[in-house]
């Protein structure tokens, strides 16, 4: 399945793919103060390596391969009143 063409804020190609970035190491390299780099790279190794969550969050990055996550879903107001969203899609609640 192929996206809208568009450009990627970081290097200029134009691409289809889902994220807004050309490739993963363009969307790795958003712009970060130096000190915030630092403080969040310790955070997240405490976080990845003494909670459940951050045991998974790493599997996951370890694993990853082409597929971006699901993005979440922004606007909650879209969602009629009988749909919920989970891993990122839209369902119906069916009764
Ligand atoms: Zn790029």
């Amino acid at each position: 399945m192929a996206y809208k063409e568009k450009e990627c804020p970081k290097c200029g190609t134009k691409h289809t793919k889902r994220g807004l970035y050309c490739s993963r190491s363009c969307g790795n390299s958003r712009p970060m103060p130096e000190y915030q780099k630092q403080t969040m790279s310790e955070v997240k190794k405490e976080w990845a390596y003494n909670t459940d969550e951050g045991e998974e969050s790493r599997w996951r990055i370890n694993n990853y391969e082409e597929e971006e996550p699901p993005q979440p879903v922004r606007d909650m107001s879209v969602l009629e009143s009988d749909q919920f969203v989970q891993d990122g899609d839209i369902w119906t609640k069916c009764d």
